[in-house]
């Protein structure tokens, strides 16, 4: 996942290959709850892992329901309608399904069992609407405290007391806010709706009726055959009970599948179309419905029972027209497509939006102009025309995953207005797009940009590549190693590589002038960054590499010009989408000569003496500083005077010295130069 504070995208041209999608959100939620409501144990395969997955598990645990991870799979023995906890104070960040449906079912349990609640979330959570709920549930004789403003969360539920419901009457709930009121209500009547059935009536249209199609669906799977007629009137039999189904597995999100089939809408070739595991035809979530809308932009589909293929069709995209009720999340996706069109893009019956997450109508209206796109935004539509020229936009996120998922796709701006089947290398030049706290999209899927980088291509020359060269003991690794951090980007020690020829070089005895084995070896080399560790033939050797023979070995092979050139391919592989962040002796100079900002980092023999003195003397290793020093400048010389790729600043390059500066204060010049170099004005 990307924790950093913004993840710059660079243009992106084209995408193919098979990305396989994390579990419905709304199932994942709906099967937890009903899983914990229930008699029995359930155990759930390919439970979504995410925010708000993490926050209803650990509400289930506080109320007493056993919660037992196994391997990819989560066990959970429900409470059978009897509360165990009977006061609970429970935080569920910003997940509306969790907030709605706990609400619903422990108002209903708090009352007929004597219990005492709250209910709490983000500040974002306590704007969001729940009052319709509360009034059902006040009308059945819950007893219910707004403990913030009126209407909306946090919420104290049950006063400690047993009540008697009212029952006989039909439940009354407005629709037209959340289907979630609805979802909530079915979800938790269930537990009372013993010796009579139990209707509850709609007032007004109900909203995304498919969401309540999913609840009624997985309500049957635990043995509740929900009557519904017409979305207006549901019966929950006499005699129910929910009963755990044993074994159920989620599908692949269909929402989050939206963003991938417009990928393959805007960028894959009919030839090497794009395949989504995990949804297709057999799919129970309304997004499913996507499919049809992204066809009648253009979207080429194929739609197996658990897959869906998606290639481009029509382009440009088609302008359309659409009420988009049924999807209202998925809709999000359009809106971008909206961008790939020539028309006008008219999206209504949206006015949820504006109680989600974020207001998304008024958040989308805004991150679509900063592309460049002229939009027209009403209560409850969208209108959008594709930009004249696209920006190189900062897309505010507003901690709302689908902002974030959605303007990825803005990315590949420099296919718009391109001929239908212009090769990659040769559109114009796109702008890359800045996506700020990338990290919000954990609440559903918190690999999403790992998953695009797995099936998006740039040209090479548009993923940045930052350079950081220097002299021994510079402090080149921990400054390039923060510069890559803060930036999201991968992360070249080429330093590393030489020391794990080196050490290879140890383990087999060769000779330090034998350049055609140490070459050979170089060629070779089974070697794996992790992230956190250095695997050479599988073993861990991070802290061995660091060892001072070893980088005196390096040193003295690393003149071999057949050594630099076997090691090549290896660190030109580091350049991959988003970007690249590489230290070493030549990688401005020879490795990569097109780097967007070279920074030769350097800091006096003394100091860096010094410092090697610190590092090796809190490790536990005895040293002494004046042989260091001799050692560290008999290195820079050979590094220096060596015939093939001497150690030299490029001539582009920031020359920084460090010597007087701390860690942060050098990430910062250094980040600083990077800004200047971007297009985000
Ligand atoms: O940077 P580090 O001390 O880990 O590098 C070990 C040795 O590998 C250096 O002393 C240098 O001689 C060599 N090296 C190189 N070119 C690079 C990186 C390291 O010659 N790009």
């Amino acid at each position: 996942m990307f924790s950093t504070r913004f993840l710059d995208l660079p243009p992106l041209v084209s995408a193919s290959g098979t990305v396989r999608l994390p579990g419905s959100k709304s199932i994942s939620n709906r099967l937890l709850l009903l899983a914990g409501l229930s008699e029995g144990t359930t155990t759930i395969h390919a439970l979504l892992a995410s925010d708000d997955t993490q926050v209803m598990l650990d509400a289930l645990r506080t109320l007493g329901c056993s919660v037992v991870l196994e391997g990819e799979a989560v066990r959970i023995t429900g409470l059978g309608g009897r509360l165990v906890a009977v006061q609970a104070d429970l935080f569920l960040g910003n997940s509306g399904t969790s907030t709605r449906s706990l609400s619903a079912a422990l108002a209903v349990l708090g009352a007929t069992q004597g219990g005492r609640f709250t209910i709490r979330g983000v500040p974002r959570m306590h704007e969001r609407p729940i009052g319709d709920l509360v009034d059902a549930l006040r009308g059945l004789g819950c007893p219910i405290d707004y403990a913030g403003n009126d209407g909306f969360p946090p919420l104290r539920l049950g006063d400690g007391a047993v009540h008697t419901l009212r029952l006989d009457a039909p439940i009354r709930v407005r629709g037209n806010v959340s289907s979630q009121f609805a979802t909530g209500l079915l979800q938790a009547l269930c537990l009372v709706a013993i010796e009579q059935d139990v209707v509850i009536e709609v007032v007004g249209e109900l909203i995304s009726k498919p969401y309540v199609e999913i609840t009624l669906n997985l309500l049957a799977r635990f043995g509740v055959a929900v009557r519904n007629d017409g979305w207006a009137r549901f019966t929950i039999p006499a005699g129910s009970r929910l009963r755990a189904p044993g074994d159920v597995h989620v599908e692949g999100d269909a929402s989050s599948a939206s963003y991938f089939i417009a990928l393959g809408a805007i960028a894959a070739s009919r030839e090497a179309p794009l395949r989504i595991e995990g949804m297709g035809a057999q799919s129970i979530q309304g997004d499913l419905r996507f499919v049809e809308a992204a066809q009648a932009m253009g979207a080429h589909v194929v739609l197996g029972d658990r897959w869906t293929e998606v290639s481009r069709g029509r382009w440009p995209l088609q302008a359309i027209t659409l009420d988009c009720n049924h999807i209202p999340d998925a809709a999000m996706t359009l809106a971008v497509m909206a961008l790939y069109t020539t028309g006008t893009t008219r999206l209504t019956n949206i006015a949820s939006w504006r109680v989600k997450e974020t207001d998304r109508l008024k958040a989308m209206a805004t991150e679509l102009r900063k592309c460049g796109a002229s939009v027209c935004e009403g209560a409850d539509f969208i209108e959008i025309n594709p930009p004249l020229a696209w920006q190189a936009a900062v897309i505010h996120t507003y901690d709302d995953h689908r902002v974030a998922m959605c303007f990825s796709l803005a990315a590949f701006n420099a296919m718009a207005g391109s001929q239908p089947d212009t090769a990659p290398h040769a559109l114009p030049h796109g702008v890359p797009v800045r996506v700020l706290d990338p990290h919000c999209v954990a609440k559903t899927f918190p690999d999403y940009f790992e998953t695009l980088f797995g099936v998006a291509s740039a040209r090479l020359q548009d993923i940045p590549v930052i350079t950081v060269d220097g002299p021994t003991a510079s402090g080149k690794g921990t400054l390039a190693s923060a510069v890559a951090k803060a930036l999201g980007y991968h992360f070249l020690d080429s330093g590393a590589v030489y020391r794990a020829t080196a050490l290879a070089a140890m383990r087999v005895g060769a000779r330090a002038d034998d350049e055609q084995h140490l070459a050979q070896l170089a060629g070779h080399l089974d070697l794996h960054f992790t992230g956190t560790a250095i695997l050479l033939s599988g073993q861990d050797v991070t802290e061995t590499l660091r060892l001072e023979e070893v980088g005196a070995l390096a040193s003295r092979i690393s003149a071999w010009p057949l050594v630099r050139a076997a090691l090549r391919t290896l660190q030109v592989s580091f350049h991959r989408l988003p970007g690249l962040v590489a230290d070493g002796r030549d990688m401005g100079t020879v490795i990569f000569p097109g780097a967007r900002l070279k920074v030769f980092l350097t800091a006096n023999a003394a100091t860096r003496a010094e410092r090697r003195h610190k590092q090796l003397i809190s490790k536990g290793i005895p040293a002494n500083i004046d042989s260091l020093r001799a050692e560290l400048e008999l290195r820079d010389e050979r590094d220096q005077t060596r015939a093939v790729s001497p150690l030299k600043p490029a001539a582009d390059a920031m020359l920084l010295d460090n010597s007087a500066l701390t860690i942060e204060a050098s990430v910062d010049a250094v980040l600083k130069a990077w800004e200047q170099r971007r297009p985000f004005g």
